[in-house]
């Protein structure tokens, strides 16, 4: 077996692990990146994702430095609140039912901005996220962005990745491509570095090491495990590549599991979704216009309230629930007054249009008198000045209550001018909620609360940050904060254990 040393060893190529990676490596380490893939696949979910990272502002003036280039004409016709700390902390534990570690979730907030500006000067290009969910064109008002899901790097997820890579590469970090970690050395409770499968043979890497690879969203076996029946064969939106392997292993060396291990960030994703992501697609299979629609199941029955909140906070959850319905298939139906709202991704799809709803539901092969009676009775419990007060870009109250059915807490309005146009969904995974204990230093802690020595973590392989739900942006940013901390950290211990500092 050959032996390679290294000051820290960053175990997966993705946001999390290449800001970790960046950031010990201007603290002086030498640092080497363990990426399973190959290279053209590099870059893990963050390659796929579409890039919002939440972060606490003042508003578009005190954003707009970190944008590059930002076309003027956009900026006039968007208008950005400030997210404040404290609406940032009430998003994040409202949408995790009050489970997450308030200071965990503070080193989020608070680290928020530093870390977005500490980006920009390692390249990544900010720019705001107007036409993410609506067509500016279509809009015949200023465009008021949710204040948290304001910010996302050009280019997406793509962009993200390739500016990390370029600086990893231009920092003199080495990356080894096809190079899974299939176990860490340890020394009782110390981990002293990690066994890396190569082709041929396995090879010993010793140093200091932080986990940045990712939860086991794409592990079958896993996934029934933990998440229950029906999740392995669930359709998983991202890189084929985060298996798990490296949290088990953690996990039996004795780091402690934390968090919600039945969970999983999990949305409305086009129903012809292939099994796995595709890097070609990226994120754009997503189906994220449902507050607008009735979203009903194979038997024509709604399920869910689907204007509960802005979607942004309710999209992370509304997968979980598609999942649950027969055939884990449901339906989004748009009429003539809401068809013209669906954000740009819906142009992958293939809707189908009706001019009834019979005939709608024929097409799509659910039960047309209970469609039928599903609309009928929604529509009669909707306000009757619904059209005029209803407001497509804020939470506009537009309440309706159905007997029988779920509530529509906002966005309520009539279905019933044709075409009616369907667009078929099902649940997608994104990430896995359940993971590594770690305190605010990115120490990975041990089943009796103890830091590990010699092992941190960062990104989706940590546990405790999100419970149920989600609110959109948080999981890149809390990657990207606690790389910054995991990376400094693994590289204060530069000089421990017999490893110099060159
Ligand atoms: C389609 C999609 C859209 C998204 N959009 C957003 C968004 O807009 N905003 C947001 O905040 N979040 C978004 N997310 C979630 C976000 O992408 C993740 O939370 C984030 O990218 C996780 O970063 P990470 O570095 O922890 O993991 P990843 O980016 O997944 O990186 C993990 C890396 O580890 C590698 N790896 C796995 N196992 C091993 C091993 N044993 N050895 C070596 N390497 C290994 C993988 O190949 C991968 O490159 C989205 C996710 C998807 C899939």
């Amino acid at each position: 077996m050959s032996t390679a040393e290294y000051d820290v060893i960053v175990v997966g190529a993705g946001n999390a692990g290449l800001v970790a990676a960046l950031t010990a490596r201007e603290a002086g380490a030498r640092v080497l990146v363990l990426e399973a893939a190959n290279q053209e696949e590099r870059g893990g979910n963050s390659r796929f994702s579409g890039s919002i990272f939440r972060a606490v502002h003042d508003g578009l003036d005190s954003i707009r430095p970190i944008l590059v280039d930002p076309d003027e004409n956009i900026l006039a016709r968007v208008s950005v609140a400030a997210y404040t700390r404290e609406n940032y902390i009430r998003d994040w534990m409202n949408t995790s039912q009050g489970h997450p570690p308030r200071d965990l979730v503070e080193t989020v907030v608070d680290r928020s901005f530093a870390t977005l500006e500490w980006m920009r000067g390692h390249g990544v290009e900010w720019e705001l996220t107007a036409n993410k969910l609506f067509d500016l064109d279509s809009l015949d008002q200023v465009y008021a962005l949710t204040p948290g899901g304001a910010i996302r790097v050009r280019h997406e997820g793509i962009g993200l990745v390739a500016s990390l890579f370029a600086a990893a590469e231009a920092a003199g970090i080495d990356i080894w491509y096809d190079a899974p970690a299939a176990d860490l050395i340890t020394s009782g409770a110390t981990v002293e570095g990690v066994r890396v499968r190569r082709p041929d043979r396995f090879e010993e890497v010793r140093g200091t090491v932080v986990l940045a690879c990712g939860g086991f969203e794409a592990n079958p076996e896993m996934r029934m495990r933990y998440l229950g029946p029906g999740w392995d064969l669930v359709r998983v939106r991202g890189t084929r590549f985060n298996m798990g392997t490296m949290l088990a292993k953690a996990l039996e060396a004795g780091a402690q599991p934390t968090g919600h291990w039945g969970g999983c960030h999990a949305s409305p994703q086009d129903a012809a979704h292939p099994p796995v992501g595709d890097l070609r697609l990226t994120d754009k299979l997503a189906r994220y216009s449902y507050p607008y629609s009735l979203l009903v199941n194979s038997e024509g029955v709604r399920f869910v309230d689907e204007g509960e909140d802005q979607v942004f906070l309710t999209y992370a959850k509304t997968g979980s629930a598609i999942l649950r319905q027969r055939g884990a298939v449901a339906y989004q139906i748009f009429d003539r007054k809401t068809a013209h709202l669906l954000e740009p991704r819906y142009r992958t799809g293939a809707p189908i249009e009706a001019d009834t709803l019979e005939e709608l539901a024929t097409r799509l092969g659910i039960p047309g008198d209970t469609l039928t009676a599903t609309v009928t009775a929604f529509n009669k419990a909707v306000a009757s000045d619904a059209e005029l007060r209803f407001d497509p870009i804020s939470l506009d109250g537009l309440a309706a209550r159905p007997e029988g059915q779920p509530p529509k807490s906002n966005w309520a309005i009539t279905l019933d001018r044709a075409p009616f146009v369907a667009y078929p969904v099902t649940c997608g995974i994104t990430f896995t909620y359940g993971g590594l204990k770690i305190d605010t230093d990115a120490r990975v802690l041990d089943v009796t609360g103890q830091p590990m020595p010699g092992l941190y973590a960062t990104g989706e392989i940590t546990g405790d940050f999100f419970h149920h739900n989600y609110a959109a942006g948080a999981g890149l940013m809390r990657g990207a904060v606690f790389g910054r901390i995991a990376g400094a950290n693994a590289a204060g211990r530069v000089g421990e254990h017999g490893r110099v500092r060159p």
